[in-house]
């Protein structure tokens, strides 16, 4: 016992006092770099941390060696705390908008446009000579009137809260008639019933959920109602025995009863997508034709651009949205406006935007260039890395869109796929494909794939860059088997079965 304390209390005093780690040459020179307050509380961590140690185990951490060492450690502490969180990825999921994922990935334009306002000073609501202090969503709004017809627009920060305002400003105390089947629960707790209570309407619902008919929503009308409110509903469907009522009967019945139709749109597409081979989702310019007064949808959805929310409509309406206090709580910085702008702005030319628009440019591609995409990919890893602990095959697969958007719908697309090969695994009994979807999810560009049935599956659909895609994938699978003792030599002698047996 005592003689244990004596040891632990020898080991602590092995451990390099503050002062003395301070005096060592490069560390010195780190401190010139990274400042001393933060070079300081690395080094006490590395204290503490060799603390508990010696109470946990009795030992020294390696680093107490030399001040090699403790600089190697100190280098390599530097570098992770160094490394930030938002870094690129490889999305090959299979969902292409994947909000987990960060949704839209921006056009070119988009990005030139967000680099130089985050750069410079901009006029974002400043009178530039035209005698009137400009408004922060008026260039955006003179663009949406150019592409849909739109009178005015309103942007906040997303659709959820574009639906929260809208109702907020337009219906606050008073009833707003939703069909039952349209109360929709979006990932992440949006769920109308409880946007309705935040934004203070009284929800009152209508129909049945397969079936609401005009003579519902008309019946519900009282003194008190402000609004019909129609919501997409774009993460479900209902089939069978069903009957919605369509924006324009319900537009002439609020406008003879005075009051307002709303619709939440969702993804909202700008463009028909059946040239994807996607239905067709609901378009805000076609709302508004069918007299809908407020239309609502996302900014990063299949707009593909930056994570918005847009109110489209009466002009007299979205002054109120533009007057209400929850629009300063929800209004967009100019980063997002810009990258906003860039990207309709590629709205203007349908010749180019399925090149221009990255979320377009993976919808479009063509499935014979995914197939020899997979292809190349296959040749490369079997010549690079002889893959031998896993089998790799080319798998027809398919492609959802995401984020709430065409559920049903699904694209034709190509799978290179890993399974464990079983022959050449025999010294690794207990290796899976999840060790492989690991390391490739800790590669300097992670690629992130999907597991099904013990393979893991890399939906092509999703590269952005196939030189890339060709080089990283093949330095990681080559990485894997090194680090599992497993080089291409080896692997031919495991695999034969004189030398397994
Ligand atoms: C996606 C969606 C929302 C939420 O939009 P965010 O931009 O994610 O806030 C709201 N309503 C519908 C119908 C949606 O599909």
């Amino acid at each position: 016992m005592t003689q244990a304390i004596n040891s632990t209390q020898a080991l602590y005093r092995c451990l390099p006092a503050m002062d003395s780690l301070l005096l060592i040459p490069q560390v010195i020179g780190f401190i010139e770099q990274q400042g001393k307050p933060w070079i300081k509380s690395l080094l006490t961590q590395m204290l503490d941390d060799a603390r508990q140690q010696i109470t946990n185990s009795q030992s020294l951490p390696n680093w107490c060696l030399d001040s090699a060492n403790i600089t190697t450690e100190l280098a390599s502490r530097i570098s992770k705390a160094q490394r930030q969180s938002m870094t690129p990825v490889i999305n090959l999921t299979g969902t292409v908008l994947h909000t987990n994922l960060g949704r839209s990935q921006m056009c070119e334009a988009a990005i030139d446009a967000v680099t130089q306002v985050m750069r410079s000073p901009v006029p974002l609501e400043f009178d530039m000579g035209q005698g009137k202090r400009g408004h922060r969503d008026s260039a955006i709004s003179a663009l949406i009137h150019e592409l849909t017809g739109a009178d005015s627009c309103c942007i906040v920060n997303n659709n959820a809260a574009a639906v929260l305002l809208m109702l907020a400003a337009t219906s606050a105390g008073k009833e707003v008639i939703v069909s039952r089947g349209e109360l929709v629960e979006i990932g992440g707790a949006f769920r109308i019933p409880d946007i309705m209570a935040q934004a203070g309407c009284k929800l009152v619902e209508v129909g049945c959920t397969n079936r609401t008919h005009l003579k519902d929503y008309a019946a519900a009308i009282t003194e008190n109602t402000a609004a019909i409110m129609k919501v997409h509903t774009s993460n479900y469907h209902i089939s069978g025995f069903t009957k919605v009522t369509e924006e324009a009967e319900l537009a002439a019945l609020c406008k003879d009863k005075g009051i307002a139709l709303i619709s939440d749109l969702g993804s909202g597409a700008l463009t028909d997508l059946s040239r994807f081979g996607l239905s067709k989702e609901p378009m805000p310019q076609q709302m508004l034709k069918d007299g809908v007064n407020l239309v609502s949808f996302s900014g990063d959805k299949l707009l593909g651009g930056p994570q918005a929310g847009l109110v489209v409509g009466d002009a007299e309406l979205i002054a109120k949205l533009q007057a209400h206090p929850l629009k300063r709580a929800l209004r967009c910085d100019k980063m997002t406006l810009a990258a906003l702008e860039a990207t309709l702005m590629q709205y203007r030319n349908p010749q180019t935007l399925d090149s221009q628009l990255p979320i377009f440019r993976k919808l479009s591609r063509p499935l014979v260039e995914l197939e020899q995409l997979a292809q190349t990919l296959q040749q490369q890893l079997v010549d690079s890395v002889n893959s031998s602990l896993f089998d790799v095959t080319i798998q027809a697969c398919q492609t959802q869109v995401g984020s709430g958007s065409q559920p049903d719908v699904l694209l034709d697309s190509v799978a290179l796929c890993f399974a464990v090969n079983p022959a050449a695994a025999k010294g690794h009994s207990s290796l899976t494909v999840l060790q492989l979807d690991k390391h490739f999810k800790a590669a300097s560009l992670p690629i992130i794939g999907r597991i099904t049935t013990n393979q893991l599956w890399l939906d092509l659909r999703g590269a952005d860059c196939d030189s890339q895609l060709i080089e990283v994938l093949t330095t990681s699978l080559l990485r894997f088997h090194r680090e599992m003792g497993f080089h291409r030599e080896i692997g031919f002698e495991i695999k034969s079965p004189e030398v397994a047996s």
